[in-house]
This record gives structure tokens, C-alpha cells and sequence, in this order.
């Protein structure tokens, strides 16, 4: 006698504590000998999945069922929690009326996703500081990169002169990240969609790096679309999220043809297939969606908005002012910032250590005091290489080579933090 609503609130935390993270007891072995309990470090690549996540996948795991399809019970619950999670992602994301929330694989799918739906003749605007999930997608349309600036406000300059520009009749799409990857840095998001929606552009919020750590209304700051990522906002992987205005993704082509974007198929009689195509979410959403993913993300969802962003954000930054003076202390380390040291950021913080190649230090602070780290550039190369002093332009491949001693570091080490650290 399990309907999505008992389920969901017999799936109420077994956990009290709404941000504890999965693998805070992991012991891993030091090549010193003995071992420590490991210290997560890399949230920005992945963050742990919250117990509150987990608790309740593992209430829904034996009511698993096929959405949109089945006649039997499990079929018809887990269409209800699917839509369900739906919708409290469409809350936690503030959106507006007639916005619809897409189910995807990732920021990258959901980024894609959008990239395929641009209307003919579309010009896309994006930064070279991007992470390559939000600076690639758009290479099919006319795209323009913009320099890399060195304030938020030139930030703003830099887009309206390029939009100022540009055809005012032709439709355009301004892509731009809300926290960077990279320097941790919290990029001018409402003022970006200002000037884009003053000049005839849209905007789409890459949100991947934001999301977990303030939160994002589509109201608020006014932009057209956002992505995110579940698996960086404490949920398993394999899900994300493309939400905002529908219109341009109803005239397009689905992501994928198949079952579940199709409303309606028939043969015609010279010999081939008449589809007729949903106008929801769905028609993005062809194949079995993976109903785990979009439930593991509203339960992230609802755990961080239950546990308040206000406290998340107060506890974060006192741990980004620790890890700072502590590396202020030592004078071969230099973080790497684009808009300067008193730039409002997020817990994802990138440095180099003079002397030191990146990937050995990465590589040493795991082995020898349990620190998981990255090291790289982080899939975002022309802005590392910018933050480094090394020619944007250049190729190559994400951290190789090193610096030789005395040299420039040609890729850094980064720490990230967030929920549950
Ligand atoms: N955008 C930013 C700012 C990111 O940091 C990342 C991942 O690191 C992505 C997009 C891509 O996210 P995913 O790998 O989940 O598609």
C-alpha cells in the first residue's frame, strides 16, 4: 500500500545530521607505512554523495520500475517519484512559470542538449575562462570567445561590447559559469544577464560548480537556462539537470530520437515513419530515463535546502580562510585567482608550489598524508594557462609536461570543499 508520498516520507533520514557525507571513515594505506583516514579534497571533480541521498535510494531500491510505460504498480510509482523529483528540482532552481526541468546525464549532456536546440543562425558568446563542458558544446554555431577578464565588471564590459556588435535581429545565447572550476571564483551572473537580455541575447547559467555551494534562482538571476550536475551536487553520477525556458527546446529536433520522446509513430505509405514528438520535458528525455539519478538529485536537493544554504555558506568560508592563510604561510605556494584575492568565491581553491612539479605534489599528499587532491588543469585549459603566465593558445594535453626546475608550472593543484567537509 506504497504510494510516492509514503515512500518518500518513510524515506525520511535514517540520518539526523542532513549534511553528512558517505566516506568520512575511509582508511587508505600511506606508502610510509599504517594508514589514515582519507581527506576529500576534490569535490569540484566529485563530491560525495550525501547519507541522506543514499538512505533514501536505498528505501526506493526494492519499488525499482520502468517510468512512463508500465501498468503495474511499481511502473506507475515510480512515474509519480520521477515527476515528483521533477518538480523539486523546478523548486530548488526557483523557476518560473512554463520553465521545464530536463533530466540528463550531466552538465556536459545537459550543455549539449542545449548546443542542438539553438535556433538557425545562432551566435553564442562564451569566455575562454570556461570549463570545456561550457566552452565546446557551441562550435557547430557562431560562436565568439571572449578574452579572458580580469574583474567582474570588465567581465560585463567585455560581453556588452561584443553584443553591442553584433546582429540585433538574429537570435543569440550567452553561455557563462556561475563559480569557476578553476580559481573558485563566483562570476557576475545576474549583471551578465542584464546585459545580455538588453542587447536580444539569452543566457544559460553553467551552474555545476554554484549549485552546491549558494543557491540558484532562475527567477532571481534572471537567466534562460541553468545545468548542473548530480554527482557534484552530492548525489550519485550518471544524472543532471538542463532547466529554463522551453520554447527553443520544443522547436528542436529531440537530443535523442527513441521511445519516450515520441507521442505518436506511424509508416507512411511512400515508405517511411511520420513521428510526432512530445512537447514536454520529454522529448528530451528518449530512451528509459534513469530514475535513480533525477531521485537521488531532488533528495539532494531537498537535503541542502532543509539544511539551509545560510549555514553551508558561513562554515564554507571559513574553511576557504583557513586553507588560504595556510597557504599564505608558505611562501613558494601562489594561488591562482582571475579576479584578485578579495573576490567572493566558492571552496574550490587552484595554487602552484615553486620547486615542485603539480602532479608530484598531488601525487605526495596522497600517498604520504591521505589528501586526495587533483592536479591538471582542470578541463579548462586556455584559463589555467592564463592564470599560469603560459600561452592560452597553446595545446596540450591535461597535465603533461611539467615545468623543468626554475621553470613555469604548466598545470596546478586544487583543493575543493564543500557539505559534509
Ligand atoms: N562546468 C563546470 C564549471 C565544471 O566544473 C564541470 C565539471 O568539473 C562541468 C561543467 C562538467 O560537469 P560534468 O562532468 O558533470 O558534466
Amino acid at each position: 500500500n506504497t504510494n510516492a508520498s509514503t515512500l518518500e516520507a518513510a524515506a525520511e533520514p535514517a540520518c539526523t545530521e542532513p549534511l553528512q557525507v558517505l566516506g568520512r571513515d575511509v582508511r587508505v594505506p600511506l606508502v610510509t607505512g599504517g594508514e589514515v583516514t582519507y581527506a576529500a579534497l576534490d569535490y569540484a571533480a566529485s563530491a560525495p554523495a550525501l547519507q541522506r541521498v543514499w538512505d533514501d535510494v536505498a528505501a526506493y531500491a526494492p519499488y525499482y520500475g520502468s517510468v512512463h510505460r508500465g501498468a503495474g504498480y511499481l511502473s506507475q510509482l515510480s512515474t509519480d517519484l520521477f515527476e515528483n523529483a521533477r518538480r523539486t528540482v523546478e523548486e530548488f532552481l526557483d523557476c518560473r512559470d512554463g520553465d521545464q526541468v530536463i533530466f540528463t546525464r550531466s552538465t556536459t549532456d545537459s550543455l549539449n542538449l542545449l548546443a542542438r536546440a539553438l535556433p538557425a543562425d545562432c551566435q553564442v558568446f562564451v569566455f575562454e575562462t570556461e570549463h570545456h563542458a561550457s566552452l565546446l558544446p557551441w562550435r557547430d554555431a557562431r560562436v565568439t570567445y571572449l578574452n579572458a577578464p580580469r574583474t567582474p565588471g570588465e567581465a560585463v564590459q567585455t560581453l556588452e561590447r561584443a553584443l553591442a556588435d553584433r546582429d540585433p535581429h538574429g537570435p543569440a545565447l550567452v553561455c557563462v559559469t556561475g563559480a569557476s572550476n578553476v580559481t573558485g571564483e563566483l562570476w557576475p551572473v545576474r549583471e551578465l544577464a542584464a546585459a545580455a537580455h538588453a542587447h536580444g541575447a539569452r543566457i544559460v547559467l553553467d551552474a555545476a560548480q554554484l549549485a552546491p555551494h549558494h543557491p540558484v534562482s532562475v527567477r532571481e538571476l534572471d537567466v534562460d537556462w541553468v545545468a548542473f550536475s548530480g554527482h557534484k551536487l552530492y548525489a550519485p553520477f550518471g544524472s543532471g539537470v538542463l532547466a529554463g525556458r522551453a520554447d527553443w527546446l520544443q522547436e528542436a529536433e529531440p537530443y535523442l530520437a527513441g521511445g519516450g520522446a515520441s507521442k505518436a509513430v506511424a509508416r507512411r505509405t511512400d515508405g517511411g515513419v511520420d513521428v510526432e514528438w512530445h512537447t514536454t520535458a520529454a522529448r528530451h528525455e528518449a530512451g528509459s530515463p534513469n530514475v535513480i539519478g533525477a531521485y537521488s538529485i531532488a533528495s539532494a536537493c531537498k537535503a541542502l535546502t532543509e539544511a539551509g544554504f545560510e549555514g553551508l555558506v558561513a562554515r564554507e568560508q571559513e574553511l576557504i580562510a583557513r586553507v588560504r592563510t595556510g597557504l599564505a604561510e608558505v611562501p613558494e605556494v601562489k594561488v591562482l585567482s582571475l579576479f584578485g584575492n578579495d573576490a567572493p568565491r566558492v571552496g574550490v581553491i587552484s595554487f602552484v608550489v615553486e620547486g615542485w612539479n603539480s602532479s608530484h605534489f598531488a601525487a605526495a599528499l596522497s600517498a604520504e598524508y591521505g589528501i586526495g587532491v587533483r592536479d591538471g588543469l582542470f578541463c579548462a585549459h586556455p584559463l589555467v594557462r592564463t592564470l599560469l603566465g603560459s600561452d592560452p593558445q597553446e595545446q596540450g594535453e591535461c597535465g603533461a609536461p611539467e615545468a623543468a626546475p626554475g621553470e613555469k608550472s604548466l598545470n596546478a593543484i586544487r583543493v575543493s570543499f564543500g557539505a559534509g567537509t
